[in-house]
């Protein structure tokens, strides 16, 4: 139907006659002269239709925004000072000759030719028409341009893409199963995969030796900011290979990708304990964009009356940090509000501070309600350990130190964000040594990755102190967010059983859920590990946009919704009845 599509119409075509196909962008009356700007997935291509050529002019005359037309015409230069330098197609325009409306559109439900401010809503229900914009076209060309430097490279190193089930067993990664009732096992349910993890494992015992899988998974989580029931991951396994290995091979994909997509350098990438993630930023993610630390000063405390600090400097489970903000002291009364309200997300119950106006001065050229509460002595200690200077603000937190890392790691974050204290642009760490387990709040361990995870020690060592012991795990990170993670993985049956065992997941259980699994070990599982890394959220930080529903072409709302179609919708009571579940609630049911 085309010779070329409209953006690849440059001057080198000149006063040849092109057949090329499009939406219209924009369709402009210039005194008896028509001008149509039509639109492909390459660019736009400026048209002009005289009356000269009646029956093409009338029929340009009449067409509206978004008309899919057929054009035929001559490509020519534009004169002078009416080049436009920004497009590709700005030297040139097309003096259509034959033009054909190959389908009407109604009036869009927000203009395609400009920005203009539209609400989510109104976006994703008609996101076919969202999509059709420029920057929602370069994010998903982006993300092809991704995945498919992803499959090459991965090829490249032997690894082969193979498919995992849809519907499956619960694959635990710690968050809600989506279930899928059985028609032909009634009363029993698949669970959609939460990763491929046990396939892959066990594909690496069937000796496939590397696998990848660009692979859906499904985690009905709690609405938590930014994050999708359904996402991508780069999900990657391979044999008899070293946690240095898996890490060396995944980080120079990552770092190829930069290179080749946006001539970015990442540079070496650090490896960084957990427990030193921990103490110096309060995250097992940090964002090392942003130069400022916690420092512990709970020694300092222990001894004073006063017990918002005391409290927790002497409780083993306890944190007291402050946070050094250069510059900060010009943050008004009602800024400091406003951050205290912030960290009241995290649980803090205050912000204490201490504004640094004239160091030389001592205590007296520091300003802070909470000076008479801690001592001189002791503020001027804390101002020599954190090495502040004039200008800068001091925050404290003192609680759990669950607490204390959540409210002033997040503080840590806002404040750089907020007073542009980014000292680059990409920063990214591998956080090793992470713990095999963490305290669940009613008490009982959880697994901190999967229960998988491959310990760093054995497994008596393991029984002896589950809450101390370290994992083989890893995650990357970039610029605050998890990219991606991965470990190596139990091999042995006994350590998997020790592991479950720890979890309290009963031998019932353990043969009910993972009985394959546990079968599978048994029969030659050679070592072996991975990782996976969420391309929507590396695709994000790519392109910059700040949440990973611009990059995904179809996403779900917060609510874990889609309004264009309407899912989740009801079903009939007769669908029902085939699969053998009964609604609680019927009167929902109207669908029948
Ligand atoms: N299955 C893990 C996850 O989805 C990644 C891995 O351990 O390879 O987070």
């Amino acid at each position: 139907m085309r010779s070329h599509y409209c953006g690849e119409i440059t001057e080198t075509l000149a006063d040849q006659t092109v057949t090329f196909c499009g939406w219209v962008h924009r369709r402009r009356d210039h005194g008896g002269v028509i001008f149509l700007d039509v639109r492909d997935r390459e660019g736009l291509v400026q048209t002009v239709f005289d009356p000269d050529t009646v029956e093409a002019f009338n029929t340009a005359n009449g067409v509206r925004s978004e008309y899919v037309v057929q054009i035929t015409g001559l490509v020519r230069l534009r004169p002078q000072g009416a080049t436009n330098d920004n497009m590709t197609t700005g030297k040139i325009e097309i003096l259509g000759k034959e033009i054909t409306v190959l389908n009407k559109a109604a009036t869009p439900p927000f203009p395609l030719d400009d920005y203009s401010p539209v609400g989510e809503d109104v976006r994703l229900k008609y996101r076919y028409m969202d999509l059709r914009r420029d920057e929602m076209q370069r994010n998903l060309r982006f993300r092809h341009k991704v995945s498919t430097q992803v499959r090459n490279y991965l090829d490249q190193n032997g690894f082969l893409d193979l498919e995992t089930p849809i519907l499956t067993r619960a694959t635990p990664e710690g968050a809600r199963d989506y279930l899928v009732p059985s028609r032909t096992h009634q009363g029993s349910f698949f669970a959609l995969p939460q990763s491929p993890q046990l396939f892959k494992q066990l594909l690496m015992v069937s000796g496939f030796d590397r696998y990848y899988q660009i692979a859906k998974c499904f985690r009905d989580e709690d609405l938590r900011a930014d994050r999708q029931p359904e996402f991508t991951q780069i999900d990657i396994e391979a044999s008899f290979i070293t946690e240095e290995q898996i890490m060396s091979i995944t980080e120079n994909m990552i770092k190829e990708i930069f290179k080749d997509q946006m001539n970015v350098d990442l540079g070496e990438i650090p490896h960084m304990p957990y427990a030193e993630a921990m103490n110096r930023f309060g995250s097992d993610k940090p964002d090392l964009r942003i130069d400022m630390e916690l420092v512990d000063i709970a020694d300092l405390l222990q001894d004073i009356e006063f017990k918002v600090f005391a409290g927790p400097a002497k409780d083993p489970k306890g944190r007291v940090a402050a946070l050094k903000v250069p510059g900060g002291a010009k943050l008004s009364r009602k800024d400091i509000d406003a951050y205290t309200k912030y960290v009241s997300i995290y649980g803090a119950k205050g912000l204490a501070w201490i504004k640094v106006n004239e160091l030389e001065k001592g205590v007296e050229g520091l300003q802070s309600p909470i000076i008479k509460f801690i001592g001189e002595e002791n503020t001027l200690k804390i101002m020599e350990r954190l090495g502040v200077e004039n200008g800068d603000i001091v925050f404290f937190g003192a609680d759990k130190a669950k607490i204390v890392n959540e409210a002033i790691g997040a503080l840590r974050i806002k404040l750089g964000i907020d007073l542009e204290l980014l000292t680059k642009e990409w920063a990214p760490l591998w956080v090793v040594d992470f713990p095999m387990f963490e305290e669940l709040d009613g008490g009982g361990l959880t697994a901190i990755h999967h229960p998988f995870t491959a310990p760093a020690c054995s497994p008596e060592e393991l029984k002896a102190n589950p809450a101390t012991a370290l994992s083989q795990a890893y995650d990357l990170v970039l610029n605050g967010c998890e990219l991606g993670g991965g470990s190596l993985r139990i091999h042995d049956q006994a350590m998997q059983k020790t592991v479950f065992e720890i979890l309290n997941i009963s031998e019932e259980e353990q043969q009910e859920k993972f009985g394959f699994l546990l079968d599978a070990l048994q029969f030659g599982a050679p070592p072996h590990g991975g990782l996976a890394f969420g391309l929507d959220r590396l695709i994000m930080l790519m392109v910059g946009a700040d949440s990973i529903r611009e990059v995904i072409a179809f996403p779900k709302t917060q609510s874990a919704g889609c309004v264009m179609t309407d899912a989740p919708g009801l079903v009939t009571t007769k669908q029902l009845r085939e699969v053998g579940v009964q609604l609680r609630v019927q009167e929902k049911d109207k669908a029948e």
